[in-house]
C-alpha cells in the first residue's frame, strides 16, 4: 500500500502501515518515510494542523512500526520527487498509532551502503527489508510460480517425496537423521528425489514435478548451499528432446515473468564438440569458440616450437582486449593451469616476428579483429605417446589435456578483460545475454584416478546410448582398466547450460532391471551391495517399468540470475554461510545429554 498511491488518490482518506524508513524534521513539519513491501510514501505531519500527531511523529525513530491516518494530498510541483513511483503524493496525518518500537538496527534497511556479509545474516530479517532483497524473494515468488503455472498446464502434478528417506546417488555425502525408534539406524536426507520420482513413473504418474529442497553435504565452494533448491522433474515414455520441450517452456514462461523474451528450441551440442570448440561441458556462448590452427604452421615450424604434430593447436581469442603491456603479457603464464603435457604460446607477437606466414593464417582463421588478443595452446612435443581409443571416441585423453586446459584459460582471460571487451555486459536484446544451450551425449562414465574405478558420469540410472550396448557388454569385464570400452559408451543424459553456466542435467533412465545390473557391475559393485543400497528399486523395476526421463534445474541459480544477484546467498531467504552455518539462529548446535541419550548416540572425547 504504502508504495502503490498515485495522483488518481488524492482527496481518499487512507490508512498506511509500515516501517519508518527515514524521518526528517523541519520543527512545523516532519515528514516521514513509511515503507511496507510495496514501497514507500511521503507521509507529512504538521504542527499547525494536527498538534497531537505531529507531537507523536517527533517520537518516532527508526524502523517503527506505525499506523498513519490521513488524507492523500498531491505535492506541490517543486517538491515532487521523480525517482519513485509515489513521488507525486504524499500523506497528509490526521492521527498516528503507534504499534510498535525498534531498538536501533544494527543497519538500516534505507542505508545506502551495504554492511558486512555476516552482519546482514545475523540480522537476516532486518536484511530482508532491504528493497534489493524484497526485489530478489518477489522474484523467486514469481519465476517459481511461473514454472509451477506452466507445468501444471502442461498436465504435470507436483507431487511431494519425503526428506527423511534413505541415501540417494548424486555422488555428495548424506546428511543424516538419526532415528529414536530404532537405535543405531539413520535416515538420510535426499539429495535429490531421483529414485522416488522414478517410481512415480513406475505407478503411473505421467507427468511429475515439484519444486523440492535437496541436501548435500560437500566441502562447499564459494557458491554453493548445503540445501538448495530444484525444479524436479520426470516423464514417461518421453524421447530426450521431449524432455527438452517442457524445459524451454518452462524456462521461456519463467524468464517472461521477470519481462525476458527468450527463445526456444536452445542450440544443441555433443559433448565431445563443447569439448572440441570450448574445451568444457558447458560452454559460455558469448565467447568465440575455438580454432584449431595445427595446419597454419609447416611441419618444421611446429618442431622448433617444440609442439606435438599429432595434437591440436588451439588459438584461444580473446576479443577486444587492445595491446597488452609486457607486464599483463607475462601475467598470462601464471593464468595457465597446464593438464597433461599442455603449453602455453602467450606471446603472438614474438610468433608474428618470427614465423609470419603462420601468423596471418591464423589471424585470417580465428577472424582476428584488431585488438583481440590470441593466445596459444599445444601439446609439448616431450609429452609420451597417445593411447589410441575407440574409434568413435571423438576426443583422445591427450587431446582433453589440451581443450581442458584452453578452456580455462579462455574463461580466466575473459574474466579478467571483462571490462575491456564487455561481452558479459547485458545489452537489453535478451538472443545476446541470455545463451542457452543445451549439451548432450555426455560420456557414461568417468576414471577415478583415486579410487582406480569407473564413477557415474551422471547417476548410475542413467541410460546408455542404444548403440554402445555392445561397448557396455564388453566393459564390465574390465571395470579396472581406464583403457575399458567403458571409456567410450555415451549416456542419454543432457545438461541446459545458460552463459557458461550449468542450469540442470536429466536423463533418459534405465528401465530395464538386466541393463541397471550391468550399469552397478560396471560400477564395480556386487549383486549384493546394489541389493543393499537399491534392492528396493532393483524390485520396482521388475514390476511393468516404463520408458522414462527427466530432468533438474537449480532454482536458486536462476533466480540469482533473473534477479541480477551476485550470489545465490542474495536469493535464498534464511542461507548458510560458506562454513555451513545458519549465522541468524546459529545452526547446527550441540544437543543435549538427554537428546543423544534418548539416540544412543555418545561421542569419543
Ligand atoms: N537427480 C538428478 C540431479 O539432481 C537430476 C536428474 O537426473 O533428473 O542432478
Amino acid at each position: 500500500m504504502c508504495g502503490t498511491l498515485r495522483p488518481s488518490d488524492a482527496g481518499s482518506a487512507v490508512v498506511l502501515m509500515g516501517w519508518v524508513n527515514r524521518r526528517r524534521d523541519l520543527g512545523n513539519i516532519i515528514f516521514i518515510d513509511l515503507r511496507d513491501r510495496t514501497g514507500v510514501t511521503q507521509v507529512v505531519f504538521n504542527r499547525e494542523i494536527q498538534a497531537a500527531a505531529h507531537h507523536k511523529a517527533g517520537l518516532l525513530r527508526n524502523e517503527y512500526v506505525i499506523a498513519a491516518i490521513g488524507k492523500v494530498k498531491l505535492r506541490d510541483a517543486d517538491t515532487v520527487n521523480k525517482s519513485i513511483p509515489t513521488g507525486e503524493v504524499e500523506l497528509v496525518v490526521e492521527e498516528i498509532r503507534l504499534l510498535n518500537e525498534s531498538k536501533l538496527p544494527p543497519f538500516l534497511p534505507s542505508d545506502a551502503a551495504l554492511t558486512n556479509e555476516e552482519t546482514r545474516l545475523k540480522y537476516r530479517y532486518i536484511d530482508l527489508r532491504r528493497d534489493a532483497m524484497q526485489f530478489n524473494i518477489e522474484t523467486r515468488h514469481k519465476v517459481a510460480k511461473a514454472i509451477r503455472d506452466y507445468l501444471s498446464a502442461q498436465g504435470f502434478f507436483e507431487i511431494e517425496t519425503p526428506f527423511m528417506t534413505r541415501s540417494t546417488p548424486e555422488g555428495a555425502r548424506d546428511y543424516l537423521v538419526p532415528s529414536r525408534v530404532q537405535p543405531g539406524t539413520f535416515y538420510a536426507l535426499p539429495q535429490s528425489p531421483q529414485l522416488f520420482k522414478q517410481i512415480l513413473m513406475i505407478s503411473g504418474f505421467d507427468k511429475y514435478f515439484q519444486i523440492v529442497r535437496c541436501f548435500r553435504d560437500e566441502d562447499l565452494r564459494a557458491d554453493r548451499q548445503p540445501e538448495f533448491t530444484q525444479i524436479d522433474l520426470e516423464m514417461s515414455y518421453p524421447q530426450a528432446e521431449r524432455v527438452w520441450e517442457v524445459v524451454e517452456g518452462f524456462l521461456t514462461a519463467a524468464f517472461a515473468a521477470m519481462g525476458e523474451m527468450i527463445a526456444a528450441p536452445f542450440p544443441r551440442m555433443d559433448y565431445d564438440e563443447a569439448i572440441r570448440l570450448y574445451g568444457i561441458d558447458k560452454p559460455d556462448l558469448r565467447l568465440p569458440p575455438f580454432t584449431d590452427v595445427r595446419d597454419c604452421f609447416p611441419p618444421e615450424h611446429l618442431e622448433e616450437l617444440a609442439v606435438n604434430a599429432n595434437l591440436p593447436v588451439i588459438a584461444v581469442r580473446t576479443p577486444g582486449v587492445g595491446e597488452l603491456s609486457r607486464k599483463e603479457r607475462d601475467d598470462i603464464k601464471p593464468m595457465f593451469h597446464a593438464k597433461g603435457g599442455a603449453r602455453v604460446y602467450e606471446d603472438f607477437k614474438r610468433i608474428s616476428n618470427k614465423y609470419p606466414d603462420a601468423a596471418a593464417a591464423i589471424a585470417r582463421k580465428t577472424a582476428m579483429e584488431d585488438g583481440d588478443l590470441i593466445v596459444l595452446v599445444a601439446g609439448s612435443a616431450q609429452a609420451g605417446p597417445q593411447t589410441a581409443l575407440p574409434a568413435h571416441r571423438k576426443v583422445t585423453p591427450a587431446e582433453l589435456a589440451i581443450y581442458a586446459s584452453a578452456g580455462l584459460l579462455r574463461l580466466a582471460l575473459a574474466q579478467k578483460y571483462a571490462d575491456r571487451h564487455r561481452i558479459f555486459r547485458k545489452t537489453g536484446d535478451p538472443a545476446k545475454d541470455y545463451r542457452f544451450l543445451w549439451v548432450t551425449n555426455f560420456p557414461m562414465f568417468e576414471w577415478d584416478e583415486g579410487e582406480k574405478r569407473w564413477m557415474a558420469a551422471h547417476h548410475p540410472f542413467t541410460s546408455p546410448h542404444e548403440q554402445d550396448m555392445t561397448l557396455l557388454e564388453q566393459g564390465v569385464d574390465s571395470v579396472t582398466d581406464p583403457q575399458s570400452p567403458l571409456s567410450a559408451v555415451r549416456a542419454l543424459a543432457y545438461d541446459v547450460v545458460l552463459n557458461g553456466t550449468e542450469l540442470g542435467s536429466g536423463s533418459i533412465r534405465i528401465h530395464r532391471q538386466d541393463i541397471q545390473r550391468k550399469i552397478f557391475q560396471a560400477l564395480g559393485m556386487t549383486e549384493e551391495e546394489a541389493k543393499t543400497r537399491f534392492g528396493f528399486f532393483l524390485e520396482a523395476l521388475e514390476y511393468g517399468t516404463p520408458p522414462h526421463g527427466g530432468i533438474a534445474l537449480g532454482l536458486d541459480r536462476i533466480v540469482m540470475i533473473l534477479a541480477g544477484a551476485e550470489s545465490l546467498r542474495e536469493v535464498i531467504p534464511f542461507p548458510k554461510t560458506a562454513r555451513a552455518v545458519d549465522l541468524m539462529c546459529d545452526a547446527p548446535t550441540p544437543v543435549s545429554e538427554r537428546q543423544l541419550r534418548e539416540l544412543g548416540i555418545t561421542f569419543k572425547k
